[in-house]
């Protein structure tokens, strides 16, 4: 079902989630995607769980730049392809 809140021509945003309980807080993700990953002190990460479309290559960068392999991405306009 397509998102009502965004207007028809519109991408949708990406899907990120980070599973803390594997994260090591290695910061790897943070030198990737500036911005969208984010370390306050030596244990808490924040990041944004729905970046725009065209942060698409910078997420993928942190993805596979995580040692743990911690971070998931799902792509809504990659879905069913
Ligand atoms: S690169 Fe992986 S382990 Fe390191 S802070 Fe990011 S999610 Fe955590």
């Amino acid at each position: 079902m397509p998102d009502s809140s965004l207007p028809p021509d519109a991408t949708p945003p990406l899907r990120v989630t980070v599973d803390l309980n594997r994260c090591q807080a290695y910061a790897q993700c943070c030198y990737a995607a500036p911005g969208h990953f984010v370390l306050h002190g030596r244990e808490a990460l924040f990041y944004d769980p729905a970046p725009s479309s065209s942060a698409r290559l910078a997420i993928e960068r942190a993805r596979v730049s995580c040692p743990v392999q911690a971070i998931r991405v799902e792509d809504p306009e990659r879905q069913g392809r």
